[in-house]
């Protein structure tokens, strides 16, 4: 078998602090149906920016030193007793894949519930020590592991890697969030709260789906590619600082209904009650981008006097990648999907990368790891 025993890594070794180049341990011993890869490329989530500042209610990662970073796309290493993907897709060593956390497919939210990314026996990919078996669990490391249903989905050729990797987290919850918020049409009209890498996808995915899109974000490199993408009006929090003010806007842009659907993809706590006000009668609200643990307050009687419906998302299913990789490889001529991208730099500068990343100066940053072999 042709790989190091260690690789690069950007390991967390304590909550809030820089995260330190380290070398890690690369499995030789593979579980059945499992995959390691060479990780070519890494993008960055707000949620691991949150994860790394130990900002998020508990569940989502495991106790320092460990690896972050959920998205990543590999190339194929090695397989153990598999030959496709997690659709059936063929599959080679030297293929590109992302993946995500693995589901035992055995329980009700598997099973009867069609919600593996709530399986109850999950093995989330940013949980384990750096030093436990398989060492490599998240995606800023040279190497990664998938493991044995860690839904892995072939990336197509037309996708580079650094929209396949953001395709692995922020797309694919998009994808999901479309599905939950129910059917869209020319008609709909669809606001969406926040413009960083869920909003803009959301921005792409509703209005190719033909809707009208207003989008409620900023600052104002983002809301300029959310304009790019198609939405047709966009406000700038800056400019309109006051929520009520912000809710009177989206009334005044929408003939005084508001929306069919709003998308929250702001992951600001108070923007779950100005959101509400946006919704119309009849409405659907669509929670994405929350993960603060913070209390809002909001008035309940509007959900049934106005006939509301609340929705919410946790990450996604197998089929919601290969869903969102399909979208974006259909829709590559009319998106640039490259603009969601702001820099690309190696592991060395992950630091850097994930401050400018909570200071907003990048939409989504690179990390590039190894050259596909
Ligand atoms: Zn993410
Ligand atoms: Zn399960």
């Amino acid at each position: 078998v042709l790989h190091p025993e260690k690789c690069r890594a950007a390991v967390v070794v304590e909550f809030g602090a820089r995260m330190q180049i380290l070398p890690v341990k690369v499995p030789f011993a593979l579980e059945q149906g499992a995959i390691l890869t060479r990780n070519l490329l890494a993008t960055v989530c707000a949620t691991d920016v949150h994860l790394l500042a130990n900002a998020l209610p508990p569940g989502y990662m495991g106790e320092p030193p460990l690896v972050l970073g959920h998205e990543v796309v590999g190339q194929v290493a090695e397989m153990n007793g598999i030959d496709t993907d997690a659709v059936g897709q063929d599959l080679h060593v030297g293929d590109r894949v992302v993946w995500t956390h693995g589901y035992c497919g055995r329980c009700r939210y598997c099973v009867l519930d069609h919600m593996p990314s709530l399986c109850a026996n999950r093995r989330s990919s940013m949980a384990g020590q750096k030093d436990e078996f398989p060492f490599l669990g998240g995606g800023f490391a040279e190497y990664g592991y998938v493991f044995p249903t860690g839904g892995a989905i072939r990336v197509p050729e037309e996708i580079s890697d650094s929209v396949a990797s953001a395709a692995s987290c922020a797309m694919q919850t998009v994808v999901h969030a479309y599905e939950r918020s129910g059917g869209v049409d020319e008609g709909t009209v669809v606001v969406v709260q926040g413009a960083g890498p869920l909003g803009l996808f959301s921005v792409a995915r509703y209005v190719a789906a033909g809707a009208k899109v207003i989008v409620v974000g900023g600052p104002a490199q983002r809301l300029e590619l959310a304009r790019a993408w198609g939405a047709e009006k966009v406000l700038d929090i800056d400019d309109m600082p006051s929520p009520s003010e912000r809710v009177a806007w989206v009334m005044d842009m929408t003939g005084g209904r508001g929306g069919d659907i709003v998308v929250e993809a702001s992951g600001v706590p108070a923007a779950f009650a100005e959101g509400m006000e946006m919704v119309a009668e009849g409405g659907r609200y669509v929670v994405v981008g929350q993960g603060h643990n913070v209390d809002v307050k909001f008035n309940p009687s509007m959900l049934n006097v106005r006939n509301i419906m609340i929705t919410g998302v946790r990450a996604a299913a197998p089929h919601h990648t290969w869903r969102a990789l399909e979208f974006l490889r259909r829709h590559r001529a009319t998106f640039n999907w490259e603009k969601m991208i702001t820099s690309t730099q190696g592991l060395d500068h992950i630091n850097e990368a994930f401050e400018r990343m909570d200071t907003w100066d990048e939409i989504k940053p690179a990390i590039k790891l190894l050259e596909r072999a």
